[in-house]
């Protein structure tokens, strides 16, 4: 994907602050936190948003998860943490590269926004 903003982070061609990366995943900090940790947490294939994952593609959303407990873990976030992933504009979605937010460090409401 030529124009997507999220592919030219993970190819290095927009600098990011990376906190892990495998094989299939990338995990960056959000430019713009809402939480004292943000973390972006997206697969390097690019897929466009959550209803395109299909059987095809899955293995890499259950491997960000994996990921994500295994940051948790590390990042020992015993108050919790909430994960995140806007699908769509009316959700809120603004970057059209799956991604999962991983926020800790601070209380969270529910209903969420
Ligand atoms: P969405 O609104 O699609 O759920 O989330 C997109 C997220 O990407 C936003 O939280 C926004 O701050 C973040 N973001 C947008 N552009 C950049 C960028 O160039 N670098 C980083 N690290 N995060 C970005
Ligand atoms: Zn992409």
């Amino acid at each position: 994907m030529n124009d997507c903003l999220f592919c030219k982070i993970i190819k290095g061609e927009i600098p990011s602050k990376k906190i892990y990366e495998d094989e299939t995943v990338y995990v960056f900090e959000d430019i713009n936190p809402t939480a004292p940790i943000h973390y972006l947490v997206i697969p390097k294939e690019h897929i466009s948003r959550l209803d395109e994952v299909n059987e095809s593609n899955s293995a890499v959303i259950s491997h960000i998860y994996e990921v994500i407990a295994k940051l948790s873990k590390e990042m020992d976030i015993k108050d919790g943490f909430r994960v995140v992933s806007n699908c769509g504009e009316t959700a809120g979605q603004s970057v059209f590269h799956i991604h999962f937010h991983m926020l800790a460090g601070r209380d969270f409401g529910w209903p969420a926004g």
